[in-house]
């Protein structure tokens, strides 16, 4: 069920199999975190199975033309939203009267949604950082398209999400070029599994592959985005150290996760304790507002996800009906996918560097701005 109770599933697949048809078309795909850790739940294999190799796989036989991975946009979106947040952090410290904090996270188009029409007073609060999702559009129909020959008409983005609020984030007519959406559709978890059945495609038996690049790279951060306080983790093993200089030892921040209403942390960064606050679901969401809005808020940065766990426990997933061990189970998955990465920090990851070095130039530039940040709306009315 949609979070904000204001969507009606849109079912893409027909739309998909006529594109993956077209031979004047390039399709390609992206995955979500959350998708490989509950995917395998409709091919009976027990919650907490991660089934990212054989999920590039099945993607694969069903005929995308490169098969790329959202975790790499979500450790582009720690690039930007971590050097936002450092940015308001120092000008706030240094006493700028026109910043405020905290920053909250943008990542999440239900909670967007929410504070549009809910807190339209607070616009200026959240990070202006696209989502994943939709920097990954961006980033494929500018730089990639570019750099393969692809004139824009003839490729079409597509996403695997756990989410139903995806499918109408990508309809937002801020994230189009004439009119050509930056992502063209998503399909929820649900629907690649019900493609992959109607396809005659053995899931189990499928060998286990790995994700094109450079568009398929990505740490440890990125993978945990799936899970509630996965994005401030990730936010805090890079802001940790682009503020101090310093090698951040130990990675783990385990305050902030787990499955709690309301998480909170302290980091110390050069002698500046910064305090975060995390919260999944739109009841504890609210909670967190209003006392920003009373000028009560101990945070300095908060992350919001609107379904119970963060993105694992999305609308589009296999359906879990608030069971938390399942829910504890794919979040488990992603940790361990994230402590096995050879890299955990997105600032490490080679390929968003050579995206910097080669055309974007640096976090926060006009370009990235232009690509991959967004503005927000009043939609109280
Ligand atoms: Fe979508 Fe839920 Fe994740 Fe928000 S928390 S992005 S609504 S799956």
């Amino acid at each position: 069920v949609c979070p904000v109770g204001a969507l009606t599933e849109m079912d893409h697949t027909n739309r998909l199999i006529n594109d993956l048809n077209n031979p004047r078309k390039t399709v390609i795909v992206q995955t979500a975190p959350a998708v490989r850790a509950a995917l395998g739940e409709e091919f009976g294999l027990p919650a907490g199975t991660s089934v990212t190799g054989k999920m590039a796989a099945a993607l694969r036989q069903l005929g995308f033309a490169k098969v790329f991975d959202t975790d790499f946009a979500a450790d582009l979106t720690i690039m930007e939203e971590g050097t936002e947040l450092l940015n308001r952090l120092t000008a706030y410290l240094n006493g700028d009267k026109n910043v405020r904090l905290p920053i909250l996270t943008s990542c999440c188009p239900a909670w967007v949604n929410f504070f549009e029409h809910q807190f339209p007073d607070m616009l200026d609060i959240p990070s202006t950082a696209r989502s994943p999702q939709q920097m990954f559009g961006s980033i494929a129909k500018t730089y990639w398209a570019e750099k393969m020959g692809i004139p824009r008409e003839d490729l079409i983005v597509v996403s695997i999400m756990p989410c139903l609020a995806k499918k109408y984030e990508c309809g937002r007519d801020e994230f189009k070029v004439n009119d050509d959406p930056d992502v063209n559709y998503s399909i929820s978890t649900r629907e690649l599994a019900s493609l992959i059945k109607r396809a005659n495609i053995d899931f189990n038996s499928l060998p286990e592959e790995d994700f094109d690049q450079p568009l398929g790279e990505s740490t440890g951060a990125g993978v945990i985005f799936g899970a509630s306080g996965g994005v401030m983790e990730a936010a805090l093993r890079t802001a940790y150290e682009l503020y101090t200089g310093q090698k951040l030892e130990k990675v783990d921040f385990e305050a902030v996760r787990g499955l709690d209403n309301i998480k909170k942390a302290t980091v110390r960064l050069n002698g500046v304790e910064l305090h975060v606050g995390i919260a999944h679901g739109l009841g504890n969401a609210r909670k967190l507002l209003n006392e920003i809005k009373e000028g009560k808020s101990e945070f300095h940065a908060i992350e919001i996800m609107a379904c119970p766990g963060g993105c694992i426990g999305g609308g589009g997933q296999p359906l879990h009906h608030g069971n938390s061990e399942l829910l504890k189970a794919r979040t488990h998955a992603l940790y361990e996918e994230d402590r096995n990465k050879p890299l955990r920090k997105s600032h490490e990851n080679p390929y968003i560097l050579k995206l910097y070095e080669e055309y974007l130039g640096k976090p926060m530039s006009e370009k990235a701005h232009h690509l991959l940040h967004t503005h927000y709306f009043n939609k109280s009315n």
